[in-house]
């Protein structure tokens, strides 16, 4: 038997799927024949679904105030149980994702496999790739037993290409009655106003550390974000600092970042970090230790200090 039933948990923001789904959709359509599963209103972005290869889109509607994980899996199971039983079940490594995937592998009795980079399929065996000790070693982990197979991926371990057909059906998947599980609600959603482009999507990223030597100093790398039309990022112990949101945050354990342009100024470049921005098609670091380790990585390495080498760049961006 070979794997050929596979669904993607595909989430949305602002009324379109967001890039990790249509990663997930990208990757999945090359190993089999691809169903979305939407926690929500799955109707109004399955054509976008479609385009990236789900041939059949599974809707639970509109949650009503319902938390996503509970309703997820449970309508998960429901379909399961109703006889359509995928091979493999590709969650992005969200907050809501691996609410869902946990919640289910408890429901279905199967184990979860999370934090993979990459997934392939040989015969009816599924293997996953998952980086550990910060990204220095690859592990590859083949699921054993009866599927479905829960895994969940990092965002950015796949390009995103347009390229399936058009959507399919939209199939209602409807949320059983939650029990004591369904008695929260949500009652409110705050969104961090931000201007600019979004870090994870941002063509240019300039990230600051330590090496600013204090808060006011990450002025520069907005202005150098700024003046490239960027997003500006940060290194954990910046934002550990106090001196920059969570949100900036650019590694292991913040945000995942594939830029044309990553700029990092004052950052060592701990594996923690580099995790999370070795994939920049370029790179250009700007630290005044040329033994810092974030050099064995940059395109283009200036050794110098920051606060004469970014208002050099300030006043060079600003003159053009
Ligand atoms: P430092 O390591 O202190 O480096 C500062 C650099 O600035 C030095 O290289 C120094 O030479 C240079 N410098 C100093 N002054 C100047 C100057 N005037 N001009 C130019 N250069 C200067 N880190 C992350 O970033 N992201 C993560 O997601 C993350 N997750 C982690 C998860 C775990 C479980 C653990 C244990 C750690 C994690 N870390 C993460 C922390 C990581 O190990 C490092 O501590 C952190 O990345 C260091 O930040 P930094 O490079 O800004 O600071």
């Amino acid at each position: 038997m070979a794997i050929d039933n596979i669904w993607v948990f595909a989430e949305a923001a602002e009324g379109a799927p967001t890039t990790a789904s249509l990663e997930l959709l990208t990757k999945a359509r090359g190993l089999g024949t691809v169903t979305a599963f939407v926690v929500g209103d799955g109707a109004g972005i399955a054509p976008a679904l479609g385009e990236y290869g789900a041939a059949k889109v599974y809707s639970t509607g509109d949650l009503d105030g319902k938390l996503p994980g509970p309703s997820g899996a449970a309508a998960m199971q429901a379909v399961i149980d109703g006889g359509d039983a995928p091979d493999l079940i590709m969650f992005p490594q969200s907050y809501s994702g691996r609410d869902v995937m946990s919640r289910l592998s408890v429901k279905l009795g199967r184990t979860v496999l999370t934090n993979n980079t990459d997934v392939a399929a040989d015969g009816d065996t599924v293997k996953v790739t998952t980086p550990v000790f910060g990204g220095e070693t690859m592990v590859t982990t083949s699921f054993t037993g009866s599927g479905p197979y829960l895994a969940a991926f990092r965002p950015k371990s796949f390009e995103a290409e347009a390229g399936g057909a058009a959507a399919g059906e939209v199939v209602a998947a409807a949320v059983p009655d939650l029990g004591a599980a369904g008695g929260a609600t949500v009652t409110a959603v705050h969104v961090e106003e931000s201007t600019g482009p979004k870090l994870d999507e941002a063509a240019v990223v300039v990230a600051g550390g330590r090496g600013l030597g204090e808060a006011d100093k990450f002025a520069m790398v907005d202005d150098v974000a700024k003046l490239l039309q960027g997003a500006a990022g940060a290194s954990r112990a910046i934002v550990d600092a106090g001196w920059v949101p969570y949100s900036m945050q650019v590694g292991q354990t913040g945000k995942v970042v594939k830029p044309n342009v990553y700029i990092a100024a004052g950052i060592s470049g701990a594996t923690q970090h580099m995790v999370g921005m070795k994939g920049s098609k370029n790179i250009i670091a700007i630290n005044k230790d040329e033994e810092a380790p974030i050099f064995g990585v940059a395109d283009l390495g200036i050794v110098g200090d920051v606060h004469k080498v970014m208002p050099k760049l300030i006043e060079a961006l600003q003159s053009r």
